[in-house]
């Protein structure tokens, strides 16, 4: 099969190699679809190391597809069989270690990736147990946003977001406007803000209407945006604070607007590692939780897809790229450079018309 080899910064290799085996209780998947994350191009430029002992590599972890194989040979029941479609779940944890007992499998102690291969690639396999059916009015460009989103749906219950709250959420990349959605979803009122008016255009496309616009990256736009959320929010600003930008400053700034006894979630990673001289008595005095979250459980991935499936959350819009495999390096630069928003690999030429 052709798979996306990665051997180091920038060098990605297209290549034949062998299709996976399938040990028990495992399906073979054709692959249809994969999401490309900042996390895997951080891989490729180097930003981030690669695994040690699994080079070449083979990343990407947001994918879906046709189950062609199943094997299971004893009585364990599975509705996952060929023909099957199916978005993965990279997440299979040991289920013993102290962290899975207590309900933070993303914190197994053991490999909890070694299962399920990338996804830059015409096959790849998971456990039946990480597989999740979804229905043909979910195509698969759009079901690739059931891990994303699973990280989401993480940070929003890390955030203890409320009917009652106005969220407010730093960045309108395609996870920030996941989050918007997600927050909305819940019942609460959201406002997103970013330094880029065209991405706040695809929130209020989105039908979030309440936008801000941060005008310039110094300190006197940042200043004007804080006074307009306390405008919009009676004086106090909003009780919660999503950070889905990859920015330090923001996170300060974020401590500025925050409501008393709000939440701020740390939300993105930040790339090269920063520091922030905080001023503790902020936190004390307004009783703010600073809280970050990371990854997710299979209860948040079965929420995430139960949300692509009712259209509860709404993706198409967030898809800015769809490229072929052939094209995966074209669609890291893309992302790299902050080109556009979400970039999928489509290993057919995407289910339904799109520009590539
Ligand atoms: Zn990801
Ligand atoms: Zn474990």
């Amino acid at each position: 099969m052709l798979a996306a080899m990665l051997y180091g910064p920038y060098q990605l290799h297209l290549e034949q190699v062998p299709k996976p085996e399938l040990g028990e209780g495992e399906a073979l998947i054709r692959i249809t679809a994969c999401g490309i994350c900042p996390s895997d191009v951080r891989l490729y430029t180097g930003q981030a190391r690669l695994p040690a002992g699994k080079v070449p590599f083979l990343a990407g972890h947001e994918w879906a597809g046709e189950v062609v194989d199943v094997r299971i040979s004893g009585p364990i029941p599975s509705a996952i069989r060929p023909g099957s479609r199916v978005a993965a779940c990279w997440l299979s944890s040991c289920g013993e270690c102290e962290f899975c007992r207590r309900g933070y499998p993303n914190y197994c102690v053991r490999d909890n990736r070694a299962r399920v291969t990338g996804g830059f690639a015409e096959y790849g396999k998971a456990p039946v147990t990480s597989l999740w059916e979804i229905p043909t009015s979910l195509p698969y460009e759009e079901a690739v946003f059931a891990e994303p989103l699973a990280c989401c749906v993480n940070g929003q219950e890390r955030s203890s977001i409320t009917p009652r709250d106005d969220v407010l959420v730093i960045g309108a990349g395609p996870v920030g406007l996941l989050h918007a959605q997600l927050a909305r979803a819940q019942g609460a009122r959201v406002i997103v803000c970013d330094l880029a008016a065209e991405r706040l255009e695809i929130a209020r496309g989105l039908g979030i209407e309440e936008t801000v616009h941060i005008g310039d990256t110094g300190s006197a736009g940042y200043r004007v945006a804080a006074q307009q959320l306390r405008e919009m929010t009676e004086g106090k600003g909003p009780d919660k604070v999503i950070v889905a930008a990859n920015s330090v400053g923001v996170i300060d700034w974020a401590l500025d607007v925050v409501a008393p006894c709000g939440v701020i979630n740390v939300f993105a990673g930040l790339y090269p590692e920063s520091r922030l001289d905080v001023d503790f008595n902020v936190v004390h005095y307004k009783q703010v939780t600073i809280t970050g979250s990371h990854d997710f459980n299979h209860r948040h991935f079965d929420a995430a897809v139960n949300l692509l499936v009712r259209g509860q959350v709404k993706v198409r819009k967030l898809i800015s790229h769809v490229v072929s495999l052939s094209k995966l390096e074209e669609g890291f630069v893309a992302v790299a450079e902050r080109r556009g928003m979400k970039v999928v690999v489509s290993m057919n030429g995407g289910e339904s018309a799109h520009p590539a």
